[in-house]
């Protein structure tokens, strides 16, 4: 599987361009900002952009979302539950300074259960309210990887203070999802370094348990 990660943007929003060796085929993961970078490494690989997946409606995971459809034609996936924060988007721009995006239209939603395949690669769809309603992480069972958005990160956990938030939902797609997965799973959060689940599971302090 060809995995680049690219931060973008002001927040450095880790973004996954996720492709298929064989086909070709390619799935973009939170294009959030800086698309002619994201579309130079497409380019590099010689890759067909299938899905762009946003694992929630924050600005700086969905901004360039748009621009990225437009140079590509793919379809845009967010799951439903957000698409509240997303007519939200410009209120998201002025809290942090930004140029309002624009509207971006979802294609369709994808929630628990679902599947998106890309060329040979399969992503299961983790439903992970708690930073948002609608936030998703995407597994890779036969990779043992997972992109988790803005729900796990190396030594903490998404913020909850922001609408839509819920540190209950947060804490319970943590334990009943995440934590479910094995130990060797490899952790791309949406910003910030790398983790494993097993190291997390040690080590965080906001899933360590009886401390
Ligand atoms: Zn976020």
């Amino acid at each position: 599987m060809i995995h680049e990660i690219l931060p973008v943007g002001p927040l450095q929003c880790n973004c996954s361009i996720v492709g298929d060796e064989a086909s070709r085929e390619a799935m973009v993961i939170d294009p959030g900002d800086d698309i002619e970078d994201i579309l130079a490494i497409i380019r590099k690989h010689n890759l067909q952009v299938k899905q762009i997946v946003i694992t929630h409606a924050h600005i700086d995971h969905v901004g360039g979302a748009m621009k990225l459809r437009t140079a590509t034609g793919a379809p845009i996936l967010l799951n439903q539950d957000d698409y509240a924060l997303l007519k939200m988007l410009d209120v998201q721009a002025s809290w942090l300074q930004m140029a309002p995006p624009g509207t971006v239209e979802i294609d369709h939603s994808v929630g628990q259960s679902d599947r998106i395949q890309v060329g040979s690669h399969t992503a299961d769809v983790l439903h992970t309210p708690g930073h948002t309603e609608g936030s998703i992480c995407l597994y890779f069972p036969a990779e043992n990887k997972l992109i988790a958005g803005d729900t796990l990160f190396a030594g903490s956990i998404g913020r909850t203070d922001l609408p839509g938030g819920s540190f209950e939902k947060i804490i319970d797609s943590l334990h009943g999802k995440l934590l479910e997965l094995p130990d060797q799973t490899v952790v791309v959060p949406g910003h910030g370094p790398m983790t494993t689940i097993g190291e997390e599971r040690e080590s965080n302090p906001f899933l360590v348990k009886g401390r």
